[in-house]
């Protein structure tokens, strides 16, 4: 395998050399064969004593800094503090950032960190992300989860892990303030651009970032899925989801629902996600402003436009979602939008009953909107059935679902990701595509995340 350090090669001031602890006992819990192949690593050679190594940072990489606003409040100094950049691998002219996640302690840990995560943890980041994937998110990749033969304490003590994820980059909106304060804003910002936008000019970059945002989180939103730690180290110039610590998939639709329990005001809710991105996203403008215009005051001019256009670019992107996957109008979708505050049902059996209507069968969406002129208005203009059902998944990651496959997980002697692989990632329709089998066709009260399984702990 050809491995490159591009980004630590034209960034060396944003990263520290770092290299994966040892491992008492480390075993490839799960490997993401079709991923590793699209990528052109050699199965066989991951699977082996040194490749097992690779994957645990065992030869040595970069730890990548970056700052961030954690609910809402400045940490200059972040970065990774129990990750790192492996390298990247080239695919048809494209960089892809291999990192590898709970390798031990790097220089941008924090005083008493240990560098580790648990198993589970990442048990739960592989499932959900590959499910986000397959449901047309834009999101970073699960390549493989190790189990370290480490225990260690998080609530109850239980097996650690190591998640090697994949990303077109992880630079991140914290990787820019970071950079502004040391003096490497128009590198980091050309290095960007080069890889994620060419041909970009400042202003195009930073309207290219937010477009992307925009696309993910309403295409979070058309699935009911939470964040739950949407900091600005969370959020990449890629438009890719990543972080995924205490996320879920709400069930009932309603936007004031919050999945982390450290979220005590609501930042991260539901409903919220599209005014905490555009919160994000001007704290990027901020650090951005320099490279806008030699003009201090005209770069100011741009940022505050383009911010305060976001609301109504947000708001459009979320119709025109819906009303691409409900195959209608986007009239028709804003009333779609006022139907589920009003129903509260479902979201994935709101759909599913809505493609059912679509084909004359129009019972069960009755029930869940039984009182609103929506679904008729829906049925006047003949959405098509074919086109709604293959839009609208049937299988999303319920919690319920993910709770129980890592729970098998933990119980299994092999820290059994034979179980979850096998009896919860199923092939997925004709399609082609890899979900979860989760239960769609019945409603259930939505399961809360276990506080270990929040991991809270982040990047
Ligand atoms: P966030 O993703 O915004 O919640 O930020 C999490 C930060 O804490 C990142 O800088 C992580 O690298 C760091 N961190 C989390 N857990 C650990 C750990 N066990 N050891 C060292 N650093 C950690
Ligand atoms: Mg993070």
């Amino acid at each position: 395998m050809h491995l490159h350090h591009d980004y630590a090669k034209h960034l060396p001031d944003l990263v520290a050399v770092t290299q994966g602890e040892e491992q008492p006992d480390p075993k490839l819990v799960v490997l993401n064969e079709e991923l590793a192949r699209q990528l052109g690593l050699n199965t066989d050679w991951l699977r082996s004593a040194e490749g097992l190594d690779f994957l645990l940072g065992r030869d040595s990489g970069h730890a990548m800094a970056y700052s961030g606003f954690q609910f809402g409040s400045f940490n200059p100094q972040m970065g990774d503090g129990r990750a790192m950049l492996l390298g990247e691998v080239e695919m048809d002219g494209t960089l892809w950032d291999l990192h590898a996640k709970g390798t031990g302690l790097t220089p941008y840990s924090r005083l008493g960190a240990d560098g580790r995560g648990t198993l589970s943890s990442m048990l739960r980041e592989y499932l959900v992300s590959e499910a986000m994937h397959a449901l047309g998110v834009p999101t970073t990749r699960s390549l493989a989860v190790i189990s370290t033969g480490r225990p260690i304490q998080r609530g109850h003590v239980q097996p650690a892990g190591v998640l090697v994820r994949v990303a077109a980059s992880h630079i991140r909106v914290g990787t820019f303030h970071y950079a502004a304060q040391s003096g490497h804003l128009q590198a980091l910002a050309d290095y960007a651009i080069a890889r994620h936008y060419p041909g970009a000019d400042y202003r195009e970059f930073f309207q290219g970032v937010m477009d992307r945002q925009i696309a993910t989180v309403s295409s979070w939103m058309r699935l009911g899925f939470i964040h739950g730690v949407m900091n600005t180290d969370n959020t990449t110039i890629s438009g890719e989801t990543i972080d995924y610590g205490p996320c879920a998939f709400m069930e009932s639709y309603s936007p004031d629902t919050v999945v982390s329990s450290i979220d005590q005001q609501g930042r991260y809710a539901f409903g919220n996600q599209p005014a905490i991105l555009g919160w994000n996203l001007a704290r990027l403008t901020e650090s951005l402003v320099p490279l806008f215009d030699a003009d201090i005051n005209a770069g100011v001019d741009f940022a505050q436009e383009t911010i305060n256009g976001f609301q109504e670019k947000f708001a459009t992107q979320r119709r025109s979602d819906i009303a691409a996957a409900l195959d209608t109008t986007t009239e028709v979708a804003s009333a779609y939008l006022t139907a589920m505050q009003l129903s509260r049902p479902d979201i994935t059996l709101a759909h599913r009953a809505l493609a059912d209507a679509a084909r004359g069968h129009t019972l069960p969406a009755q029930e869940l909107f039984p009182d609103s002129d929506f679904l008729d208005s829906y049925l006047a203009i003949h959405p098509a059935p074919d086109a709604v059902d293959a839009a609208v998944p049937r299988v999303i990651p319920r919690n319920m679902a993910v709770e129980a496959a890592l729970r098998a997980a933990e119980a299994g002697d092999r820290p059994g990701h034979d179980r979850v692989a096998h009896a919860r990632v199923v092939d997925l329709d004709a399609h082609g595509v890899r979900g979860l089998r989760v239960f769609a066709d019945r409603t259930h009260p939505q399961t809360p995340l276990r506080p270990e399984d929040e991991d809270l702990e982040g990047d």
